[in-house]
């Protein structure tokens, strides 16, 4: 799960719209990134004015 959306979404739509695999769909409070379907290009992270998507290197996590 490298790029994940927090709780700082204000439901914008600009990742949505730049996301050229559709990995990001709204939800009722924030987006959800799709983990099998992102690409990990970083476009959604740059395009979003709230710092809502950060990437998480999950490989550090894993124990
Ligand atoms: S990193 Fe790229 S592919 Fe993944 S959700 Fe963001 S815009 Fe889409
Ligand atoms: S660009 Fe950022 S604020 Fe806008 S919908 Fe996406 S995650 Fe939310």
């Amino acid at each position: 799960m490298p790029y994940v959306v927090n709780s700082d979404c204000v439901l914008c739509g600009a990742c949505v719209s730049g996301c050229e695999c559709g990995a990001i769909t709204e939800g009722d409070t924030q987006c959800h990134i799709d983990p099998d379907i992102c690409i990990e290009c970083g476009t959604c992270e740059a395009n979003c004015p709230s710092q809502a998507i950060s990437f998480v290197d999950d490989t550090k996590a894993a124990d």
